[in-house]
């Protein structure tokens, strides 16, 4: 994963990569603004009901995650508490290891890159598949997801065959359907061959302990469904209180995500096979995974727990379209990952703390939120929790804009250059003596300096 800071990733970024991102991300988010409008009277009544619905969660886990234990043990699931990565790993090794199992197909979940499942099962000598194609090719070319919804969009479909044609998977052919055709019959043998199903768990009911899954692609199914036992990885906060609360939350999020009325394949799994359910999985385990949330509900940015992760705020954020996923060195990306990744760092968080500063604090992310999380405001006292707890300060940026952040850092400085500006108005442009600069200028002109202080204008404006 990229180890600089983001304005010199983006900078670094090829154009036709970041070209890709900015179109699919910006076609996405406007099919999802179109679609909710077409749709609902008012969408930020809604998104602001399901704020509300999330808020209740993540102020109530202390009753709310007792009684949906209580719910899926009482539907035949075994309920596991995991208080850091390596416990919910540690709980998934142990499940295998006791049934001698060694080969487990995984579903799409973000929780299991963030505690880093695969590679903890691998060192252990068992086989974790990815089963979503993006995750898939992800896996196959030992790259990390750069989009919470659509973790290649930073691949192009000839890179794709290529990876293909590197791991056997057939001749060079990057037609889409060729390409997916190859990897639906490459994992059909592997659901069958599996010991496990894992998947993650986008909501889970309070009410009736009902584990809710959404795909595109209906690898989930196969993953809970072939196996002999499903395991669902989930954070503590993916509750709802009541199945009513589904109806509501799932219209957002489909529409968010993907501008889908619904996604394709919507599970309601109420727990293991039993007489009355003969299909499914012998056994089912909920692991709980907490892994510093508790930490982040303490915090003053708990808000952000509401987040059902449907990237909308990632393919809105103009920081985003430009510097793609990897750009935030972690699992989250976008205005998301900017929030929660320095929160879940715990002690490294100073690693992290130049994310937040990372935004023109636009506001475009709250405004498209499912679940209206204030992400600008978060963003805010995220910098300052920086501030106060001395992390280091943000890189001053790549080359052009170096010298800019270093006077506008500097209320010297930058009064200097106040003062000083008026000389930029005799001074032809073409001498500027920076050869980039000089192709920009030649087809531009720059336009006046005025010069003069905001404030000084404020106070002097006409009053109306
Ligand atoms: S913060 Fe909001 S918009 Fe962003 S992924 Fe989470 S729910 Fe979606």
């Amino acid at each position: 994963m990229a180890n600089q800071p983001i304005d010199a990733y983006a900078a670094s970024l090829p154009p036709d990569k970041r070209e890709s991102v900015y179109q699919s991300t910006k076609g996405t988010h406007e099919k999802r603004t179109k679609l909710l409008w077409d749709h609902f009277l008012d969408p930020n009544e809604l998104r602001q009901t399901a704020g509300r619905i999330k808020q209740h969660v993540i102020e109530n886990l202390d009753t709310l995650l007792p009684a949906a234990e209580a719910k899926l043990q009482a539907n035949g699931v075994q309920v596991h508490w995991a208080p850091t990565a390596e416990d919910a790993c540690a709980a998934v090794h142990g499940i295998m290891d006791a049934r001698g199992a060694t080969k487990l197909v995984k579903s799409k979940t973000m929780v299991s890159e963030e505690i880093e499942l695969t590679p903890y099962l691998e060192k252990r000598g068992m086989e974790a598949l990815e089963t979503d194609l993006g995750e898939f090719i992800i896996q196959i070319d030992h790259d990390h997801p750069s989009h919470i919804v659509r973790p290649i969009i930073h691949k192009n479909r000839r890179e794709i065959a290529t990876s293909f044609e590197r791991e056997g998977l057939g001749d060079y052919n990057d037609e889409p359907e060729v390409i997916t055709r190859r990897a639906r019959d490459f994992l059909r043998q592997k659901y069958l061959q599996a010991d496990v199903g894992l998947t993650g768990g986008n909501f889970i009911s309070a009410e009736s302990g009902r584990l809710v899954l959404v795909t595109n692609e209906g690898n989930s199914r196969f993953c809970l469904a072939a196996p002999k036992v499903h395991i669902a990885l989930v954070g503590i906060e993916k509750l709802v209180p009541r199945d009513r609360d589904l109806g509501l939350l799932l219209n957002l999020l489909g529409r968010s995500a993907t501008a889908q009325q619904l996604t394709v394949y919507t599970e309601f799994i109420t727990g293991p096979k039993s007489p009355t359910q003969p299909d499914g999985p012998e056994e089912m385990h909920v692991i709980f995974v907490d892994n510093g949330r508790t930490e982040v509900l303490a915090s003053q940015c708990r808000e952000i727990l509401r987040c059902i992760r449907c990237g909308a705020c990632l393919n809105v954020c103009p920081i985003y379209r430009q510097a793609s996923g990897h750009a935030y060195r972690s699992v989250y990306p976008g205005p998301v990952g900017a929030v929660l990744s320095p929160l879940l760092a715990g002690k490294q968080f100073p690693e992290l703390a130049d994310l937040p500063k990372a935004s023109s604090l636009c506001g475009a992310c709250n405004e498209v939120c499912p679940v209206d999380i204030p992400i600008p405001d978060l963003l805010l006292r995220l910098r300052d929790k920086g501030k106060t707890e001395g992390a280091p300060k943000a890189s001053i940026g790549v080359p052009p804009m170096g010298g800019w952040a270093l006077m506008a850092s500097q209320p010297t400085a930058w009064k200097a250059a106040l003062a000083g500006g008026k000389v930029i108005n005799h001074i032809p442009t073409k001498l500027i003596p920076f050869p980039p600069l000089q192709s920009w200028t030649s087809s531009r002109t720059l336009p006046e300096w005025r010069g003069g202080s905001f404030r000084k204008w404020m106070k002097n404006r006409p009053s109306k």
